[in-house]
Formats: C-alpha cells, structure tokens, sequence
C-alpha cells in the first residue's frame, strides 16, 4: 500500500510536470529580427520597416508583433527612372550612335530612350583635324611629347571605338625611286595591360614598278612581328594620297585594322585579340630616320577622329572575310 501511493503520487508527479511543460512550450515568444527600411532605387526593390520572428516564420509591421502582415507586402517595388531628354554638345554623341539622349534625375544614369531600357554613354570626340608630325627617331624626345596628342594627354577609354586617322608622308611618294623602305610608326600604348604596347607600322617600298604597302602588326613583348602586304590597288592610292586612311576599331580584348581603299570602303587587314578589357589607349607617333625619312622626308599621321563605337564594321569584316595577306 505504501509503494502503491509512493508510485501514484510519482506518477502523478511526472503527470503534472509534462502537462505543465506542454502548456509551457505552447506559449511561443516571438524572437524579433528588425529588418530597417530600405528605399527602392529606380531598378531595385526596396523594403518597408518590419519584424520578422525566425522561430514561427512571421512578418509584422510593428515592434510589438501587433499586425501580421505577408511577406510580400514588406517589398517595396523598383521606381522607375523618371527621364528627361539631354541635349548633346556637338562634339558629342551616345554611345549607341544616337544624337539624343535620356536622363534620369533621380539617378542620374542616361539612356537611349525615354523609358529608360537603354543605357549608353555621352561620348566626346576627343581629337579630330589635328595634324602631328614626328620628327625626331623613335626614341627622340618628339616622340615622348607625341604621346600627349595635341598636348593634350589623351587617353582612349572606352572599351568601343573607331579610329580613322591619314598615315603618310609629308613629301610627295610618287618621285621616290629609292630602293629603300619608308615607314611611318604609330605605337599604341595601353596602361594597364601587358605586354603594355602595340605597334603599327605602315611600310612603302617606293622602288618604281615594285612597289609594296606592308602595314605590320607587333605586340611589343608578345613575340615576333607580323607583316600584312596589301594589294597592288592600295599601292596607286598610296602615291595618289601620300599615305592611306586607317582604321583601328577595338572591341573589347579586339583590335582590328582596316585600310581604306579607293571608294573609302574600310577593307580589314588583320585583327588581333587578346587585349585586356579595361585597358586604355594611348597613342605615340615616330618614324624611323633609317629608312630614307630626313628633314625633308617624315612620316605624317593626321586626320585623327575617333568615331567610339558609333561606326560598325561587322559588314566590311563579313564582305572581305580573311584579312588582308593572310
Ligand atoms: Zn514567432
Ligand atoms: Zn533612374
């Protein structure tokens, strides 16, 4: 009889205790996270102020878990660009190739059009009709202050562009009955990037009858240099122009080179990639003395626009497939 009460009453005991403890963990305390506001930004979506409980998965507009509210009605939704049309300079043009251009005030992003689904970039002509004679060697101090085009340090940013420049010679090519090369050299400096230099060089061999236009392409430091002899057609130009029209367009890690033949149809002589995105362009402007250029006889490069990526030569490079010489 004594055990039988001692086991009730333990039993009685634990009774109690696990009713007690099931009440106990019924009452859920909400453990609060507060989540601050944040401000939707024209594209993004933002947040209102608002609690969430981890331990019941709940969301609630106030500190004291008073209003429950679902979790999508703590997003916030994107504003929207509110834009307005900007006027661009005449040395100026989006990077789309458009001569108008959307801003928004709030963020202050510009784009292509008024909703706002475009961005470009206002780009700035930043060298056009100058002319720059190189008249020292290539390791002459004319050639150091050539690197400030215009003296104007101009450096090329932009991973799009298009540059049409006249490389030639300052004296008339068509008396030339030398045997020897004329040259004319542009190196392209990139700051950030190695091998840091690309040089082009543009070649006549003036020798009557056999003449030959090479235009060469080097990395500096990426080993041997490759030469590009361009057709017999591009020779005659030569002698009518003094030089030829170029143009290098850089896409990204590419950088291609087309001459300009007759009926000024760019016509690809070589490409080459590999060029770190996010470097910018510099130029420098030389000639070689070696090669039958004195006082009288330098190497010009003028005309130099930059046309940025406004110009596409993805139809020339189509029409005329493999490079030149190649
Ligand atoms: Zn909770
Ligand atoms: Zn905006």
């Amino acid at each position: 009889m004594k055990n039988r009460l001692r086991i009730l009453t333990a039993a009685l005991a634990a009774c109690l205790f696990a009713g007690c403890c099931l009440a106990a963990c019924n009452v859920h305390t909400h453990e609060l996270t507060d989540v601050q506001e944040k401000t939707a930004t024209c594209i993004e979506a933002g947040n209102r102020a608002y609690w969430y409980c981890e331990g019941c998965g709940k969301y609630f507009s106030d500190e004291a878990a008073s209003q429950e509210i679902a979790e999508a009605d703590t997003v916030t939704a994107p504003l929207g660009h509110v834009t307005q049309r900007a006027a661009l300079a005449d040395d100026e043009i989006a990077s789309n190739g458009g001569r108008e251009v959307w801003t928004c005030s709030r963020c202050g992003e510009t784009f292509a059009e008024q909703s706002g689904k475009t961005p470009v970039d206002v780009l700035a002509k930043m060298f056009t009709d100058r002319e720059f004679y190189a008249e020292g060697t290539e390791n002459g101090p004319d050639v150091f202050t050539s690197t400030q085009i215009g003296g104007k340090f101009a450096p090329i940013a932009p991973q799009k562009f298009v540059m049409r420049f006249f490389m030639g010679f300052t004296y008339d090519v068509s008396e030339l009955v030398s045997g020897q090369n004329v040259e004319v050299h542009m190196n392209i400096h990139r700051t950030d990037a190695n091998p840091n230099w690309w040089q082009l060089v543009f070649r006549y061999h003036p020798t009557a009858g056999q003449e030959t236009v090479v235009i060469e392409a080097s990395r500096i430091g990426a080993g041997g240099r490759t030469a590009y002899t361009l057709d017999r057609a591009f020779s005659d130009l030569i002698k009518e122009q003094n030089g030829l029209y170029l143009l290098l367009q850089r896409d990204g890690d590419r950088l291609a080179c087309y001459a300009e033949d007759a009926d000024g149809k760019p016509q690809l002589i070589f490409s080459v990639t590999g060029f770190s995105t996010g470097a910018i362009y510099q130029m420098r402007i030389a000639h070689f003395e070696n090669y039958y250029a004195d006082e009288t006889h330098g190497g010009v490069i003028r005309d130099m626009t930059i046309a940025l990526d406004t110009v596409d030569l993805s139809a020339e490079r189509t029409e005329y497939g493999e490079p030149i010489g190649s």
